[in-house]
């Protein structure tokens, strides 16, 4: 129902807004946007700004992340668009347990049938509807989904011929997670980087008062193990961190070279880096004037 929808998400807009990402829309959500081709198998399938994945196996396929709950018809379409159909996909993941990326996947398990996978952290949260969120809970912001198995960090998960590596990046969630994989086209391998990064959304507590015991080591220790990732091609959980826009316009024909970037990607993490040590100094400064 459009009405319910609309005052939904016009509820969720003034209770989460702050998990847009700076310079992103909050109309970029819901935004159709079309499908297109990454590298090699793995395509993006979400909205202009909220990103989901597919990646294709001669067995099935894996999509990551959903978009909004009345997102799952675009998703849907897209996949249509790039040549495959959303029945065939065999397993579920989410980069992080956050209203904007979980919303459509109990509807999309419940019509596929695919197995729910989450890193441990995460699961509670993605099972209870995000009402056991430490910064965002207290409420069902999305509809629940059993998770049907854990994945822990280095795990690989395996698919007909595909292979993906599981990275626990804890810090924007508990159990925030990148995935990882090796594409192979034009005669040579490129490391894939599907990775959650490390924001901060507004009123998180890093040292005092900790929005979860030790959030501050995991998102230092997040930054640091991105960094030393091996990355060719990256994408993210919001188009606007990966810089979609910018690498790609509809109608843009596919080149493997498109999302080339492994400079990007360490900029990226040194700009949240430096963010987080900003806080980190501010929190101490008060702390310190506290005492
Ligand atoms: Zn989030």
């Amino acid at each position: 129902m459009a009405s319910k929808s609309c005052l939904r998400f016009f509820i969720f807009c003034l209770l989460f807004c702050c998990i847009l990402p700076a310079g992103a829309a909050r109309e970029d959500w819901a935004r159709p946007f079309p499908g297109h081709r990454v590298i090699g198998n793995l395509y993006a399938v979400g909205s202009y700004d909220l990103a989901v994945f597919l990646i294709t196996s001669d067995n099935g396929h894996i999509l990551i992340n959903t978009g909004l709950e009345d997102s799952v018809e675009m998703i849907s379409e897209n996949i249509r668009a790039v040549g495959f159909r959303l029945q065939d996909v065999k397993i579920l993941l989410s980069q992080q347990s956050h209203w904007d990326h979980t919303a459509g996947l109990a509807e999309i398990k419940a019509t596929t049938g695919a197995l729910m996978l989450a890193t441990p952290r995460d699961a509670q949260i993605l099972e209870d509807g995000g009402y056991s969120d430490p910064h965002f809970g207290g409420q069902v912001s999305f509809k629940p989904i059993k998770v049907d198995g854990i994945v822990g960090d280095g795990e690989v998960i395996e698919l007909g011929d595909l292979r993906l590596t599981v990275h626990e990046h804890p810090g924007h969630t508990e159990g925030s997670s990148s995935y990882s994989m090796s594409v192979r086209e034009n005669g040579r391998d490129y490391q894939v980087v599907i990775a959650n990064m490390g924001t901060i959304n507004a009123g998180k507590k890093l040292l005092q008062g900790p929005t979860y015991p030790g959030v501050a080591d995991d998102f230092a220790s997040t930054y640091r193990r991105q960094k030393a990732m091996p990355v060719d091609v990256w994408v993210a959980a919001h188009g606007s961190q990966y810089g979609l826009h910018r690498k790609w316009q509809p109608g843009q024909p596919y080149n493997v070279s498109t999302f080339v970037d492994p400079e990007g990607f360490q900029a990226a993490i040194i700009v949240l880096e430096k963010r987080y040590l900003k806080q980190m100094a501010e929190e101490r400064a008060s702390m310190e004037v506290e005492q």
